[in-house]
């Protein structure tokens, strides 16, 4: 009798966990479970469009997709298509692997004012997210603020000042590039509560906005230290002493024919939204360094702008039966264990940190705590979740289907562009219909 095993969620969280499950038990069959007709999660939604080298590790988890103990069930909500509840009851263990999908709020003055947009939303928008798709950002504006210190900031500010060459070789989504490369974008300001060496960039993603053909990094010397002081470790001192030694040569820079900047501003936090019904600009206080922490010292000044992404980190989608965390907004776990049949992976288990290597460790941590205390109970597993999906008339996705949709976007890509991503579900589907593959059936 198979332990029958479903996860939540195809990024790499979920598939690291479905290999270290096959890996570690021959008896496990494993149902992965996506909200969307695509694979991958972030890797596919949240890397850049232009770090298609980051987007390689898709063709390892294409491979654990194609095992036979594998089956791929997409575009399935849980909380819509089918609840946790009924998942738990089909399956031994469910593993949350569903990522931190809802963007922190500024939670200051004006921060719900239309033009402002979390980053999640943003970085879905471009990467042709379909729940983002309509998002409509107006970027009709010289000048952007970015808030946030992490890498995601990088990320979105790099997109929006490549030029269209630069950007040949990425899948941006065709509707975010011609709003982006039509748009009047002159400064984006980058900006930090705290200084330059508390920064979470990594310096390779950091190094690269030095490198672009049309815009500027611009950093105010006097805001950088002479060195990296405070109790850390050496990795982290070297860390971050590259970090400043990179804003020390974007200082010393001097500014070319470049017609945009990237500004890094620090030791400024965001307190309130200006403008009417939508953004028309930013007010930021200036800060001082207590303990590690920063503290408004009541200076303030003004950014004018008509268009803020908040990049500022995510918590867990609420779905009825995950207790979630309220301060961390994690899943409420220990070492990823829920409860008995019920485990968490990825950002949902630990927050948006880490690199997409760091979920190796947690789908271990799964796979070992599952094999350790559930054991086979005679649940129908996927042939139950078909029957399910059927009844209800849901049009899953197989992965095979999924494939079709990956050919048919590698097919229609302009240029050196790798893909030409479809945006909207029933675009995905109906590419599905016109190929028309004979569906699995619910008793296979
Ligand atoms: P992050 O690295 O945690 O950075 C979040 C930033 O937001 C920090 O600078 C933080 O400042 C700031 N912040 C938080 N609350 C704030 C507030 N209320 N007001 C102002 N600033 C605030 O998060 P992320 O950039 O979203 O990245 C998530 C994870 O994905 C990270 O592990 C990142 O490295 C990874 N990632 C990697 C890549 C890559 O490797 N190329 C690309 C994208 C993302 P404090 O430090 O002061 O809290």
């Amino acid at each position: 009798m198979p332990l029958h095993v479903a996860i939540i969620g195809s990024g790499p969280s979920g598939f690291y966990t479905a290999d270290s499950l096959l890996r570690a038990s021959e008896d496990c069959r494993i149902d992965i479970v996506e909200a969307l007709p695509t694979p991958y999660g972030l890797v596919r939604g949240g890397v850049a469009p232009d770090h298609q080298n980051t987007k390689r590790v898709s063709r390892l988890f294409a491979k654990i997709a194609r095992n036979p103990r594998v089956t791929y069930f997409g575009n399935v909500s849980v909380g819509h298509a089918i609840t946790l509840r009924e998942l738990r009851q089909l399956y031994d263990a469910v593993v949350i692997a569903m990522g931190a999908g809802v963007d922190r709020s500024l939670e200051i003055p004006g921060c719900n004012k239309a033009g402002v947009h979390g980053s999640g939303a943003f970085v879905g928008w471009y990467n042709g997210h379909p729940d983002f798709r309509d998002l409509d950002p107006d970027l009709n504006s010289a000048k952007v603020a970015i808030i946030g210190n992490g890498n995601v900031a990088l990320d979105i500010a790099r997109v929006l000042v490549k030029t269209e060459a630069e950007m040949a070789e990425s899948d941006l989504a065709a509707h975010a590039a011609a709003a982006i490369h039509q748009a009047p974008i002159e400064d984006v300001y980058i900006i930090g509560r705290r200084g330059p060496t508390d920064t979470k960039f990594t310096n390779k993603e950091l190094s690269e906005v030095g490198d672009l053909v049309e815009s500027a990094p611009t950093v105010d010397p006097t805001q950088l230290p002479r060195t990296v002081t405070g109790e850390m470790s050496d990795h982290q001192r070297s860390l971050r002493e590259k970090n400043l030694a990179t804003f020390r040569a974007f200082a010393a820079r001097k500014i070319g024919n470049e017609r945009k900047r990237l500004n890094f501003l620090f030791y400024a936090q965001p307190v309130e939204v200006m403008g009417g019904g939508r953004v028309e600009g930013m007010r930021f206080e200036r800060t001082r360094i207590e303990a590690g922490r920063a503290v408004g010292t009541g200076e303030t000044f003004d950014i004018p702008c008509r268009l803020v992404v908040s990049a500022i980190g995510y918590s867990v989608r609420p779905l009825a039966g995950v207790p979630i965390e309220e301060i961390s907004g994690v899943v409420a776990n220990r070492a990823g264990r829920v409860e008995r049949g019920l485990y968490a992976v990825g950002w949902a288990k630990r927050g948006p940190s880490g690199v997409i290597g760091t979920n190796k460790a947690d789908g271990d941590a799964a796979a070992h705590q599952i094999l350790e205390e559930v054991t086979a109970n005679g649940r129908a597993g996927g042939a139950g979740l078909r029957g399910l999906l059927d009844q209800r008339s849901l049009r899953w996705v197989s992965f095979n289907e999924w494939q079709q949709i990956d050919r048919a976007e590698i097919a229609a890509a302009p240029g050196e562009a790798p893909r030409q991503k479809f945006a909207r579900v029933q675009d995905m589907l109906d590419v599905i219909g016109r190929q028309g593959e004979e569906r699995p059936s619910a008793t296979d």
